[in-house]
């Protein structure tokens, strides 16, 4: 099946035509001039002169900790500390509210109607809750496919070793069909880093799946844990297979820390997601950049029992990172806006291609004149292509 987009302007340039073809870019053209191909198209959609854009990338959302649709919660812990963060997932698990599926899928498509057309998943896996939310977001990979591609991260939210029984359910949760095994501050919360490390690589490498950790710990120590996820990545061969999120130790490092952090992720070839914390600075995303880092952006946490912040919105996340590094420049917010899609694709594993002949047909159509304006104001999403199909509109799913 063939669509024809007329008029459309490529990251902000000239006007152009755009075939897609078998959820693919199969040409683009001048504007005016894809008439001749006209007569092959199923369904033709003139652009108007708007922006496109390719699909966006969520690499940390955790959908099935969104009360998104939810009535809303009061919020009354101050105290900003893992083990009330503990406490909070205890509580929100032991909340009335509908079931997991039926919350994580209102947050996914609300996610796809802003524009994400990849997203990274985590699957809290704890023998509090066993495996309902696990196999619940097995479930929604496999019926949401139309929408996006979606990958599931098997993730200890109240830790490994501190919570016996987790380890099994991890692994069960890799039989099962898990794409990606984590980890929750192997230091930080376990308090036997080297041994967690071990758990978590262990499985990775006996079930061929990717690793990923939330990593909360600064300093030295946040720099340590980085050498020993490289050592194993490298040991492996997984470079390009493992991630991180919430790396803390990037927030306010020395410079010497700085160069050792952003060679060890280059060379390692370890991804993370940038954190883009209310409480924290953002990273300096243009110097592992220009390391050759990996990097996407995630929705992570959205309007959880934790934090009320969130809302699946990844061209957001792209203005709030841009604001906090005080980026005023059109080519820096179009770098920004690069991490939304095509850079952040690099990050969960795939190419990093954006809008060009061969690439997939994921695309996210915006008004406005220009991407940096896009960046400073996100519009609403006239449409969200997947693999050539148009699957949300003016903001909301079709
Ligand atoms: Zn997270």
């Amino acid at each position: 099946m063939r669509t024809l987009l007329l008029n459309g302007r490529i990251d902000g340039g000239d006007a152009t035509d755009i075939v897609l073809a078998d959820g693919l870019i199969a040409d683009i053209l001048p504007a005016g001039t894809a008439t001749a191909v006209a007569e092959h198209a199923g369904e033709t959609i003139d652009l108007g002169g708007q922006l496109v854009l390719a699909g966006f990338v969520d690499g940390h959302s955790h959908a099935d900790k969104s009360l998104w649709g939810e009535p809303w919660v009061r919020r009354h812990s101050v105290d900003i500390t893992m083990d009330q963060m503990f406490d909070d997932t205890l509580q929100q698990w032991a909340l009335p509210q509908a079931p997991v599926k039926e919350r994580a899928r209102r947050f996914l498509e609300k996610s796809v109607a802003a524009g994400s057309t990849t997203i990274r998943a985590y699957a809290d896996v704890a023998p509090q809750i066993g495996l309902d939310g696990l196999h619940a977001m097995l479930e929604l990979r496999d019926e949401l496919a139309p929408l996006a591609d979606i990958q599931v991260v098997a993730f200890p939210q109240l830790g490994i070793l501190r919570n016996p029984g987790t380890v099994d359910l991890l692994e069960q949760s890799l039989i099962a069909g898990a794409d990606a095994v984590g980890g929750l501050d192997p230091a930080g919360v376990d308090h036997d880093a080297l041994r967690v490390l071990d758990i978590v690589f262990g499985l990775a490498d006996r079930y061929g799946v990717m690793a990923d950790f939330h990593a909360h710990e600064d300093g030295e120590l946040g720099v340590w844990l980085v050498d020993r996820i490289a050592e194993r990545t490298r040991a492996l061969g997984m470079s390009g297979r493992v991630s991180m999120c919430d790396v803390f130790a990037l927030a306010s490092p020395t410079p010497a820390q700085f160069a050792r952090l952003a060679g060890t992720f280059a060379e390692s070839g370890i991804a993370f997601s940038i954190g883009v914390h209310g409480l924290l600075p953002v990273p300096d995303v243009k110097g592992l950049h220009e390391a050759g880092v990996a990097m996407c952006l995630g929705s992570d946490s959205s309007r959880s029992l934790w934090s009320p912040w969130g809302d699946g919105d990844i061209l957001s996340r792209a203005m709030m990172m841009a604001y906090k590094s005080y980026w005023r420049t059109d080519e820096d917010l179009e770098l920004a806006a690069a991490f939304a899609g095509p850079l952040g694709r690099r990050a969960v594993g795939l190419e990093p291609v954006g809008v060009e002949v061969g690439a997939p047909a994921d695309l996210v159509v915006v008004p406005g004149e220009a991407v940096a304006e896009a960046v400073v104001l996100p519009p609403t999403r006239s449409l969200v292509i997947k693999r050539g199909v148009v699957v949300a509109r003016d903001g909301a799913l079709i």
